[in-house]
């Protein structure tokens, strides 16, 4: 079954409002022409401009070229309540947000996040109308200890545990290694084709292989314009969580329409 390519920007802890408001402008500009059904889109920016952006992309209407939805970087598992500095999923999806980033490698290093609140956030997700973008990925020193496909496997199992098969199916999984993140280091395309299988396998042992068909797999690490449609060429990679070259409109252009391409069958 063909999976739409996903293309999502992470935007990290980077912009001003007035950068963050031209960089969706002229992506928007850039993409016209491009057609919708050949790739989804969506930019995670910071939490404080998510509704500014919401408003621009709700009065604009760019002719032919496809809708950008919105994602948050990050999502607690409350509805509301005494969890200062948090941010509720009912607010991202008030503010007109469609996903959620869940379980970055930052999250899980820089603020300890284990797999039990990953778990819980995801599943969280779906209460509150967002779709999970869920990253899972190795360190360096579990991919030298050849520890990679375990630990992967384990993070899938663990993050997904509270969800329903028909939840599993509108999940997106971001393979990141932990060590290709923001490092130009991006793993090879068969490496990370390697991860990709694995984790369909997985879903498909679940939640059967209808199920695991239909999930889609994005890889990130250090894509750019020049590696990305080799590493998207690979039969498991739907696509691309992308940090850096997200903030550079032709850079993120050049990757969706990479994505576009490998979705319209075209050849290299
Ligand atoms: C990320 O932040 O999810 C990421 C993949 O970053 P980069 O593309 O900069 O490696």
């Amino acid at each position: 079954m063909a999976r739409k390519p996903f293309i999502a920007g992470n935007w990290k802890m980077n912009l001003n409002m007035s950068e963050a408001l031209k960089l969706v402008a002229t992506l928007q500009e850039k993409l016209k022409g491009l057609e919708e059904k050949h790739v989804a889109v969506a930019v995670c920016p910071p939490f404080v401009y998510l509704s500014k952006i919401a408003e621009h992309l709700l009065k604009t209407n760019p002719s032919g070229g496809p809708h950008i939805a919105l994602g948050a970087q990050n999502m607690y598992f409350e509805k509301a309540g005494a969890f200062t500095g948090e941010v509720a999923g009912p607010m991202l999806s008030d503010v007109g947000c469609k996903y959620a980033i869940i379980g970055h490698s930052e999250r899980r290093t820089w603020f300890a996040e284990n797999d039990a609140l990953i778990g819980k956030k995801v599943a969280a997700a779906y209460t509150f109308g967002l779709l999970p973008i869920l990253c899972l990925g190795e360190t360096l020193a579990q991919r030298e200890q050849n520890q990679t496909m375990s630990v992967v496997k384990s993070q899938l199992e663990a993050d997904l545990a509270l969800l329903t098969p028909a939840q599993v199916e509108t999940v997106t999984i971001a393979y990141e290694p932990v060590w290709a993140i923001g490092t130009g280091k991006a793993a090879t395309p068969a490496m990370a084709q390697e991860v990709h299988q694995m984790i369909r396998a997985t879903l498909a042992d679940k939640y059967g292989k209808n199920v695991s068909q239909v999930v889609r797999i994005q890889y990130g690490g250090s894509v750019t314009d020049k590696n990305a449609e080799e590493i998207m060429s690979q039969p498991d990679i739907d696509g691309a969580l992308v940090g850096g070259a997200s903030l550079n409109s032709d850079a993120f252009t050049i990757i969706i329409k990479a994505a576009a391409k490998k979705a319209a069958g075209e050849k290299k």
